[in-house]
């Protein structure tokens, strides 16, 4: 019988941990330890303390999930119809909502997220899986016209073993929103999640087995970057591989798929503007910038993290927001505050290394500015929703991504600097736009270089908008039907007839 969430809190609160947590790599459609027998612990920041430990992997296991999805690709997942790849698709959507409860509460222990913005991330992975199950059969070619003596059509082949590297912040929507359109697709995976949060990507690939999912189809090893990612995206059997983290882990990953020539989609870090002309509606969009900030405690790489305002609203809207940003709650994420913990001490350090530099500096501390830890336990990882005011345009937390819930705020006297300043880092993932004016809204999203525009609402959008950088935020586009093209190749047949 599956508990529910009240009963696995409990659980936890009383014990520290969970009962029945995976901890070994799942390869073959089976869990199993770590070839060197080594572990690592798993960190609840919402405490600070390990709640359990996983396999810390390394080359050994990396040939042996490689061999097994590249055995699954070859003698099965290739050949198994289309209609039939979208029907476990669509099973697996049906498993990961009757989990959904178990799955959110581990979610939240492992990244300290709340228990509502971990809920809202497993519904969006079920989500992920029914929108690619319903593609899976609707990969067609196409017929070329080359006259009456040939016949010539391309069809889309799936590219192979794909390598899916996923960060700490989201861990299951990353890992869904690259591997559901790749299972589509017809190609076979091998994960490795984070090792600040492994635990969702083992309960994903078990959902998956039970689901009907082949064995090799879907296997997830854990362990760090070093040790683990890295010999897997250099593997001459990987022919393509998705890596979600920051830009220079991406360059690195770039470099050794560059060796195999294979594939790869990546999804980088960001410095997104939320540009705020003086005709913006005002009550509405102090709720949206809250949001575009402080959800997921700013460990977003889209996050509106910069505010780029016309000086008009600029006192009222900044006095108004620290007000709000103020009166949110934080704690552990299991007693579902506004705001959840920081993933990891390492994190936490960066954040307030940042803002205390900013201090130092003179930049004006509108909101928060300090860590600080769950008031219930006086334990944890916790950082201060914070605002850092009328910030220049060369400033380090202006051109640099801190993803924690600091918002940096430049003004701008027209519409024409906002731009200006909305376009001025290396970063191109996102931005916003909140006017009235649907002329200066539809002419900004012109001219800004990113790859999400949101107008009137950050975040809008879902499973069915491509999602993407440019610029230093990477390039190649993830959800929506964009998010199949790299898991397939095109293929031209021509006959002379
Ligand atoms: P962060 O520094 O915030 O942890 P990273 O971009 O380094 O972000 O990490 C994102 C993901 O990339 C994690 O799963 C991490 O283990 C993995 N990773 C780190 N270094 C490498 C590497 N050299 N090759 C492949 N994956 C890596």
């Amino acid at each position: 019988m599956t508990s529910t969430t009240e009963q696995l809190i409990g659980e936890y609160f009383a014990t520290g941990t969970l009962a029945g947590l995976p901890s070994g790599h799942f390869i073959d459609g089976k869990f199993r330890p770590a070839a060197s027998g080594q572990t690592l612990e798993t960190f609840d920041p919402g405490t600070a303390k390990a709640f359990a430990r996983f396999a810390a992997g390394d080359a050994e296991d990396v040939e042996a999930a490689v061999a097994s999805s590249d055995r699954a690709f070859r003698e099965c997942w290739r050949k198994v119809a289309p209609a039939e790849r979208g029907r476990i698709l669509q099973r697996t959507a049906e498993a990961i909502r009757a989990n959904a409860e178990r799955l959110a509460v581990v979610e939240t222990l492992d990244n300290g997220k709340s228990l509502a913005e971990a809920q809202g991330d497993i519904r969006s992975a079920a989500r992920l899986f029914e929108y690619y199950a319903g593609a899976a059969d609707k990969l067609q070619g196409e017929t070329l016209p080359l006259g009456m003596d040939y016949v010539s059509y391309t069809s889309l082949e799936p590219v192979g073993v794909t390598a899916h590297i996923i960060p700490w912040n989201y861990p299951t929507s990353t890992m869904v929103r690259g591997i559901a359109p790749a299972l589509a697709a017809g190609c076979t995976v091998v994960v490795k999640p984070a090792e600040q949060t492994p635990l969702t990507a083992l309960m994903l690939a078990e959902i998956l087995r039970d689901a009907g999912l082949p064995d090799g189809v879907c296997n997830v090893l854990t362990g760090t970057g070093v040790a683990v990612g890295a010999p897997l995206v250099a593997h001459e059997k990987v022919r393509h591989v998705t890596f979600t983290g920051s830009v220079n882990t991406g360059r690195t990953v770039m470099q050794a798929a560059a060796r195999n020539v294979a594939s790869v989609t990546l999804e980088l870090g960001g410095k997104s503007p939320m540009v705020m002309l003086a005709d913006c509606d005002m009550d509405a969009a102090l709720e949206d910038v809250l949001w575009a900030i402080y959800s997921n405690s700013g460990q977003i790489c889209s996050a509106g993290s910069r505010l780029v305002i016309e000086r008009s609203i600029h006192a009222t809207f900044i006095e108004r927001l620290a007000a709000l940003a103020g009166k949110l709650s934080h704690g552990h994420g299991l007693r579902n505050p506004q705001i959840g913990a920081i993933t990891s001490l390492d994190q936490l350090s960066k954040i307030a290394g940042y803002v205390d530099d900013a201090k130092v500096r003179g930049v004006r501390v509108a909101a928060g500015g300090s860590a600080t830890v769950d008031q219930a336990s006086g334990s944890g990882w916790f950082f201060q929703p914070t605002i850092l005011d009328g910030v220049g345009p060369q400033d380090r937390v202006v051109q640099e991504e801190i993803f924690g819930p600091v918002l940096s705020v430049q003004v701008a006297d027209s519409p024409e600097e906002a731009l200006a300043l909305a376009n001025g880092t290396e970063f191109g993932l996102a931005a916003g736009i909140y006017t009235r004016d649907i002329k200066k809204a539809l002419r900004l999203a012109r001219d800004i270089d990113a790859g999400q525009i949101y107008i009137n609402e950050y975040y809008a959008g879902g499973v069915e908008t491509p999602f993407g950088g440019n610029k230093m935020s990477g390039f190649g586009r993830e959800k929506g039907l964009e998010g199949l093209r790299a898991y397939c190749r095109v293929k031209s047949v021509t006959a002379r007839i």
